[in-house]
């Protein structure tokens, strides 16, 4: 898993075996499982909460990665209501979002995967996955 730091272009979503994690299925990481576009190999991702991702913030800032229009057409994201706008300009569940770059062990093709990750009410905590995108 890495950060990026250059312009990208998406690609095609990659499916993903389940998008949805909560309470103890995030304990100790959430384990995502994902299908490349390109070679059909099942790639698995371990997402560690407070320790995996970079804020998707770093993405959009000065259209540096992607612009605001690319997150948003393409559902990376959601911009957060004006209440919530603590966790995020833009947001996957209105909670706070993250990122990372990771590559298919089999063929090497490149993906970035949106998350989320944060208690949504008392007793709740959430990690959702809005996607897995291919990039070049
Ligand atoms: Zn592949």
């Amino acid at each position: 898993m890495y950060s990026i730091s250059n312009k990208i272009s998406l690609g095609k979503q990659a499916s993903v075996t389940k998008n949805n994690f909560s309470n103890d299925e995030i304990i100790p990481s959430a384990v995502v499982k994902f299908t490349c576009c390109d070679c059909g190999h099942e790639n698995v991702v371990e997402i560690k909460p407070y320790e995996t991702g970079f804020p998707v913030f770093q993405l959009f800032h000065e259209d540096k990665v992607l612009s605001k229009n690319e997150l948003l057409e393409n559902r990376l994201v959601s911009e957060t209501p004006k209440n919530m706008i603590h966790f995020g300009e833009l947001t996957v569940n209105n909670l706070p979002t993250l990122y990372f770059g990771t590559s298919c062990i089999s063929c090497h093709s490149k993906y970035i995967c949106v998350f989320s990750y944060g208690e949504k009410q008392p007793g709740l905590t959430l990690l959702t996955i809005s996607g897995i995108w291919k990039y070049n």
